[in-house]
């Protein structure tokens, strides 16, 4: 699992900052200031003007220092990964760094808040009750730094909604500095009721903006069982149907567990009569993390074991011509006919495979594990010996 998370060698009384990394010693003097020069193996002359210098540990000594070279912070190997155009959050009263944002990373998304108006029984980010309006600030000063070429960014949390007005200026902020750039935000959906909300999403006309909502079944009661908060499957419901009306994408996220397979079959086929203009559905294995460690026992079932529900499912969502994906499952816990829709869906930082895998033929067009996976995964995971008959499949990037 990639480290996106340090602690460096020292501490100061000073704000947090928000610094884009370059190697490039010689960078426009204008963008030093919001930058950190990565100190190289090769650097003996440290240039002035950088908003920090950072070092990867083990480092010699024998730097020379111009006037005005920043402080050096000696960061552990873990983050030996950091290179030109990732941005990094330096919290010098508590010495810490954390990664926003890698360049080269098609797994990109912002965590704008940790409160949530749902407490979902599997929520992977328990939510917590406290004034974080730091964390879309961050965001508002890392966003004009990323490169205007990424492919794609999220958006989650917490319920971003909860932000309200400032969701929309972060949505906005995006639209000017990343015009190119997809946008995913999951939500509940419930504050979506609102139809003014959401006439005011779509008044942004941000030109790639997609919604993915979570809805675990077609029947109100089991799906406010699920998220914990009664009369969510209405607003939720209220909430996808404002979107279609204001023209903006929706998804439907449906996380597979022992409270929801159940009736995934009827829910397809609710989907399928209720939801038609919904652009893509993803059926999404659990991850191993927050709630789910605690309520690991009521909702565990062996993927292999849902297969017959999850193969009706996707047969009901492809008769109506929907788009569905199957996130987070291991191919060889797959029915052989769902293994088109299987995606590498799990976000580059937490994607591992099984010892087991390494005598795979399939690895390659396997989606793998989360690192979470320790915890608990299939007792039928096994290497495949043919090779795959299909195309190489996509990357959709899990958020
Ligand atoms: S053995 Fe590993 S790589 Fe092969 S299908 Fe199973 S989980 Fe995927």
């Amino acid at each position: 699992m990639l480290q996106l998370h340090a602690r460096f060698d020292s501490k100061w009384d000073s704000e947090p900052v928000v610094l884009r990394v370059t190697t490039d010693p010689h960078r426009d003097r204008n963008l030093r200031p919001v930058e950190a020069f990565l100190v190289g193996p090769e650097s003996i002359e440290l240039p002035s003007e950088f908003g920090s210098c950072l070092a990867i540990a083990p480092q010699p000594a024998d730097w020379r220092f111009a006037n005005g070279t920043p402080q050096i912070h000696i960061l552990p190997e873990s983050l030996a990964y950091l290179t030109d155009g990732d941005i990094v959050y330096l919290q010098p009263r508590s010495g810490e760094l954390w990664v926003l944002y890698r360049r080269s990373s098609p797994s990109n998304s912002m965590l704008l808040t940790e409160r949530c108006n749902s407490r979902c029984l599997m929520c992977s980010q328990p939510p917590k009750d406290s004034d974080d309006f730091h964390l879309i600030e961050t965001y508002f000063r890392a966003i004009p730094l990323m490169d205007p070429a990424t492919p794609e960014l999220g958006i989650t949390g917490g319920e971003p909604t909860l932000l309200g007005p400032h969701l929309l200026d972060l949505i906005r902020e995006c639209k000017t500095h990343l015009p190119h750039t997809a946008l995913h935000m999951l939500s509940n959906g419930r504050l979506l009721s609102y139809l003014s909300l959401c006439q005011e999403l779509a008044e942004i006309d941000h030109p790639d903006l997609m919604i993915g909502i979570p809805l675990y079944s077609d029947i109100a009661s089991k799906h406010d069982f699920v998220v914990q908060a009664q009369g969510a499957f209405d607003e939720t419901m209220r909430g996808i149907m404002n979107l279609e009306r204001c023209g903006l994408r929706v998804e439907l996220r449906v996380v597979l567990h022992r409270a929801t397979v159940d009736r995934l079959p009827s829910l397809a086929r609710f989907i399928a009569r209720n939801l038609p203009f919904v652009e893509h559905i993803a059926l999404m294995g659990l991850e191993m993390m927050g709630y789910v460690r605690i309520n690991l026992e009521s909702l565990w079932i062996d993927p292999f074991d849902y297969q017959p529900s999850l193969l009706a499912a996707v047969r009901t969502l492809t008769q109506h011509r929907m788009n569905v994906s199957i996130y987070n499952h291991q191919l060889c816990t797959l029915d052989e006919e769902l293994w088109p829709y299987a995606r590498k869906s799990i976000s580059d930082w937490k994607n591992e495979y099984l010892e087991v895998c390494d005598h795979c033929a399939i690895r390659d067009a396997c989606g793998g594990f989360f690192s979470s996976a320790k915890l608990r995964h299939s007792a039928h995971i096994h290497p495949v010996s043919a090779s795959p008959p299909w195309p190489e499949l996509p990357v959709i990037t899990e958020i």
